[in-house]
């Protein structure tokens, strides 16, 4: 790659923006970022929404004029090497990264949107964006009514941060419990005393069915509609002026897609970060490797750090991300610090240490197959975090079951 070169990235947002900073000048860098806003960073909008931070602490390093705030990428031409946008530039490129992330998805609920599609209801927000964090920061307040859909890890923190201001929250997950694709039903049991104790009314094994509204004065950009309530699948109704969608994401593919390149779930990529076509790449959520699609904000970054290294000449490529997936759920003075990795439900023949403590609330455990760790989850005491994030990123082998034991103690069993 020499400076000359002209790379054309789509996404201003966590992989876009690393991989621009790290390319720095070894070429002529343009971003592409439809969303109007300074760069941020989405892992903090739930402290941002819970008033905890400003929106300014969010705030990722801005590349300056590279970065072409509010101008969308609509069509790729590949044959032409250009790149068209939604206010008519288009963008020559010699490398092109695709860092698109994901999309909420929008779950079948009757009400949602109008047959053809539209607008969604008004109250009714997605929790993905900068925007969506202001809409529901401006209506959330004492007294209001939220509905959050969907008990995930995006569920959990809006959730968590619509009650801490002061919003009445209703919490409706389909599944038996909280975040159960990160913790077991211990772990799970212990969030939900947590979120109940700070006011967050939950319900499990509870599917929605559909929302209520009702019309509102035709200048609203809504098509007229207000959500006034959910419908519950076993016909119970719950009144909401809020409702919040954190039903999951979907990896962006669409100009991928169009483009012609090779779409699975994501974008998919080899261990080069190349898609089907050498001269684009595609890092973060919306990209494919090995089968796999993370969603989360580590190899996001590590992704684009291998790409931009990749570029510059480095033989390594990217072999893959052994993600921990970790939380801060605040409350006043009672903040639940959370870690969870791999597969914390142990198999016949695993061994597993497990340190629970009822009083102070807090739950540490790992699982070992052979000489590997396989999973765990610390909650409420996360003094080892350090020590087990750095075995289980790299795989190394343990000494079961006196490592196990100290990883979850003092030393980190080094
Ligand atoms: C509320 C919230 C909390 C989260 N918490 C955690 C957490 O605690 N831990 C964790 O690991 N992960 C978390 N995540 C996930 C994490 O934020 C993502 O994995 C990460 O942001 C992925 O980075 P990305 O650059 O691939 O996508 P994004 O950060 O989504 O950036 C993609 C950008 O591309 C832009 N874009 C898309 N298409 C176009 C186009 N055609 N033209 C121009 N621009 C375009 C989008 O507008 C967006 O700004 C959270 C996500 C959310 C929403």
């Amino acid at each position: 790659m020499t400076s000359q070169q002209r790379v054309v990235v789509i996404g201003g947002g966590l992989a876009g923006l690393r991989f621009a900073a790290r390319l720095g000048p070894a070429a002529a860098v343009t971003v592409l970022g439809e969303e109007p806003h300074a760069p941020y960073n989405r892992v903090l909008l739930a402290e941002v929404l819970a008033g905890r931070y400003g929106a300014d602490v969010a705030a990722l390093p801005d590349p300056g004029p590279a970065l072409r705030r509010g101008v969308r990428a609509v069509r790729i031409d590949r044959a032409g090497r250009r790149v068209h946008c939604d206010d008519g530039t288009a963008h020559a490129y010699d490398v092109l990264v695709l860092a698109t992330g994901s999309n909420p998805v929008l779950p079948a609920l009757r009400g949602l949107l109008r047959p053809g599609g539209g607008e969604l209801p008004a109250g009714v927000h997605a929790f993905r964006t900068m925007d969506d964090c202001l809409a529901l920061g401006a209506a959330a307040g004492p007294g209001v009514r939220a509905v959050v859909i969907g008990g995930g890890l995006l569920g959990v923190s809006a959730a968590r941060a619509l009650a801490a201001r002061g919003a009445h929250v209703v919490l409706a997950q389909q599944a038996q419990r909280l975040m159960e694709r990160q913790l077991d039903a211990d772990a799970s049991a212990l969030l939900h005393a947590h979120l109940t104790a700070l006011g967050v009314e939950i319900h499990t094994e509870c599917r929605v069915r559909g929302l209520t509204t009702t019309d509102t004065p035709s200048a609203a950009p809504s098509g007229h509609r207000r959500v006034s309530g959910v419908e519950l699948a076993d016909g119970y109704r719950l009144a909401a002026d809020i409702v919040v969608l954190a039903c999951g994401v979907r990896p962006r593919t669409g100009l991928a897609q169009a483009a012609g390149l090779e779409v699975r779930k994501g974008v998919v990529v080899d261990d080069r970060l190349r898609t089907s076509d050498p001269a684009v790449h595609a890092i973060g959520d919306c990209a494919e490797h090995a089968g796999r699609l993370y969603g989360l904000a580590g190899p996001a970054l590590e992704q684009a750090d291998a790409l931009a290294a990749t570029l510059t000449g480095s033989p390594a490529g990217y072999t893959g991300t052994r993600a921990l997936t970790r939380l801060t759920l605040g409350g006043a003075g009672r903040p639940l610090d959370l870690a969870a990795f791999g597969d914390p439900t142990p198999l016949p023949g695993d061994d597993v240490v497990r340190l629970a403590d009822a009083t102070r609330r807090t739950y540490r455990k790992v699982v070992l197959r052979g000489d590997r760790l396989v999973g765990g989850v610390l909650l409420g005491e996360l003094s080892t975090v350090g020590a087990l994030a750095r075995t289980w990123e790299g795989d190394e082998p343990l000494d079961a079951p006196y490592d196990m034991f100290h990883l979850l103690t003092d030393d980190g069993g080094h």
